[in-house]
C-alpha cells in the first residue's frame, strides 16, 4: 500500500530525513519509533503534504500513485489521516459541525454526495458505539476545554468517521493516562482490517502493549536503522535510544 524509498526532507533549509525507506502492506501496524528529533513528526508531515515540508529526493507510492504529486486534500480524499501530536482548538466552532466539514468535504473531493444533517447523526450514532465515545464531546467546541485524552478521543473519533486506509497517529500517546490510553488503543484496534494500515509513531513502548504492531522500525537521524517484530520495542525500552543513532540503515 505505501512504499517509500530513499526520502530526503528539507525543513526551513535543514536537511532532517536523509534517505529513508519503508514498505508497508494493507492490513499492517507499524510502529515508528526514535529518539527525540530524529524526524518521525517531519515524516508524518510529509506524507500528509504539510507546508513547509520540502521534498528533495526520493519517493512515496501509495496505491501505486505518487503521493507526493497530490495536494494535501488530494491526499485526505485519498484515505490517508494523519492525526496531530498537538490537536488544535478551535474555539467557538462546534465538534458536530466540524466533523461534519470534515467528512463532507472528502466525499465531494471523491465525488460523492455530501451528507445531510440527518445522515450524518445516524453515522455518528453507529461510531460512537462501535468506538464506545459519549456524545458529549460532540456538543462542545473542537478541542476547547478537552482533557488530553479527550483530544486523543476525538481524533480516533474523527479517523472512525474518515474511515482512512492509511493511518498515520504521531504521539497518540503522549501525556496519556493509562485508562486514556486503553480508550485510544480499544479505538484503534477497533479500526484495524485487513484494507487498512497504520503508521503508529511514538517515542515510548508503552501504547504497543495495547496496539501490537506487526512491524517495528527504529527511525535515527532521519533514517531507518533498524527494522523488526514487537521485540525490537521492548528491547528499546529496556536499553533505550543510545547508540541507535550512529547505526547505519539496513543494507548501507
Ligand atoms: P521527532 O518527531 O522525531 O521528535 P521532528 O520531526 O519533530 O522529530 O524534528 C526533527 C528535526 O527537525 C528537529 O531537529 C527539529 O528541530 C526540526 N524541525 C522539525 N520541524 C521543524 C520546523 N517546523 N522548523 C524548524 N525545524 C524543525
Ligand atoms: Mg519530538
Ligand atoms: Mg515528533
Amino acid at each position: 500500500m505505501l512504499k517509500i524509498e530513499n526520502l530526503h526532507a528539507r525543513v526551513e533549509g535543514k536537511e532532517i530525513l536523509k534517505g529513508l525507506s519503508l514498505a508497508v502492506n494493507a492490513g499492517e501496524v507499524h510502529a515508528i519509533m526514535g529518539p527525540n528529533g530524529a524526524g518521525k513528526s517531519t515524516l508524518g508531515n510529509v506524507l500528509s503534504g504539510r507546508d513547509g515540508y520540502e521534498v528533495t529526493a526520493g519517493t512515496v507510492t501509495y496505491n501505486g500513485i505518487d503521493l507526493l504529486a497530490l495536494a494535501p486534500e488530494q491526499r485526505a480524499a485519498a484515505g490517508v489521516f494523519l492525526a496531530f501530536q498537538y490537536p488544535v482548538e478551535i474555539p467557538g466552532v462546534n465538534n458536530t459541525y466540524f466533523l461534519r466539514a470534515a467528512l463532507n468535504a472528502q466525499r465531494k473531493a471523491r465525488g460523492e454526495k455530501e451528507l445531510d444533517s440527518m445522515q450524518f447523526l445516524k453515522l455518528v450514532r453507529e461510531k460512537l458505539k462501535v468506538m464506545q465515545i459519549s456524545d458529549e464531546l460532540l456538543h462542545r467546541a473542537v478541542n476547547e476545554g478537552f482533557s488530553g485524552g479527550e483530544k486523543k478521543r476525538n481524533e480516533i473519533f474523527q479517523m472512525a468517521l474518515l474511515e482512512p486506509q492509511l493511518a498515520i497517529l504521531d504521539e497518540t500517546d503522549s501525556g496519556l493516562d493509562i485508562d486514556a490510553l486503553k480508550h485510544v488503543a480499544d479505538g484503534v484496534n477497533a479500526l484495524r482490517s485487513p484494507d487498512r494500515a497504520f503508521l503508529m509513531i511514538t517515542h515510548y513502548q508503552r501504547l504497543l502493549d495495547y496496539v501490537v504492531p506487526d512491524v517495528v522500525h527504529v527511525l535515527a537521524n532521519g533514517r531507518i536503522v533498524e527494522t523488526g517484530d514487537k521485540s525490537l520495542a521492548l528491547q528499546l525500552e529496556a536499553h533505550g535510544y543510545a547508540g541507535i543513532a550512529e547505526r547505519q540503515p539496513a543494507g548501507a
